[in-house]
């Protein structure tokens, strides 16, 4: 059976859907990944993790995957020509009519999973929007966490793969292996800013940025050493992970 919300039909929204079930929603983005891939990364990663997670865990605990939302806050890229962008007021307003049309359904587990960085601010702040607006219970999931917001990336990039690097590109070579021009890549990370004690990617002060600071192509980190097998472990290991956090967001009740 399909667990594609958009194969329902209308009255199967009433006898399929819910309290109990979870919708996902995946998040991609349209926007530059430097000369060695395509503007589709962040959407074909967020879309082909959601399939598998709910491939892994959707029959057992009730998972329906909406329709991929492809273009999204990309303005960190706007410089680059190819970029589609929506502005934060914009991607916040289609969340909110999203949530307003998902209410109705009966579910209550919204789950936005999101395949770039760039969004995860202004995810996170939807998710209490959404919770006080509709009354829905929301999370946020990504394929891999961004370095920026407390995940890892590998040694040889300090820390900082944080945008067409090592992983990402691995993972894109193992979903898409004909898309990935690694001939064209090169070592790209901000080596000075290891120096920095706070200000840095996931200090303890932020700073604001756009692709194009760090240097002209945009990428940051180093996919000249990216292999499709280390995207296939990369991925096998994210979805085992998300299904994993699907059975807790099946069951979370706020701890009462
Ligand atoms: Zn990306």
């Amino acid at each position: 059976m399909s667990r594609l919300y958009e194969d329902l039909t209308a009255p199967e929204i009433a006898t399929e859907i819910s309290s109990s079930s979870i919708l996902v929603l995946p998040v991609g983005a349209v926007e530059q990944h430097g000369p060695h891939l395509p503007l589709s990364v962040d959407h074909v990663i967020a879309h082909e993790t959601a399939t598998a997670v709910v491939d892994e865990c959707g029959d057992e605990l009730d998972v329906w995957q909406l329709p991929a939302m492809s273009i999204s806050k990309s303005n960190e890229h706007a410089w680059s020509s190819g970029t589609l962008s929506l502005s934060a007021e914009t991607l916040m307003a289609v969340l909110r009519d999203i949530g307003r049309s998902i209410a109705p359904t009966g579910a209550k587990r919204l789950v936005l999973l999101n395949g770039h960085g760039g969004n995860t601010t202004l995810l996170a702040t939807a998710l209490r929007e959404l919770r006080l607006e509709f009354g829905l219970m929301t999370f946020l999931m990504h394929p891999a966490l961004p370095p920026a917001y407390g995940g890892s990336s590998t040694e040889s990039e300090l820390g900082m793969g944080i945008h067409g690097g090592l992983d990402e590109t691995s993972v894109f070579m193992h979903l898409r292996p004909d898309q990935v021009r690694l001939d064209r890549a090169a070592r790209q990370v901000p080596e000075s800013l290891e120096r920095n004690t706070h200000v840095k990617f996931g200090g303890s002060v932020s700073f604001g940025w756009l692709s194009n600071d760090f240097n002209p192509d945009g990428y940051i980190g180093d996919p000249t050493g990216a292999t499709a097998e280390r995207g296939k472990q990369l991925f096998e290991q994210s979805i085992a992970a998300l299904s994993e956090a699907m059975e807790e967001v099946k069951v979370f009740d706020f701890g009462r």
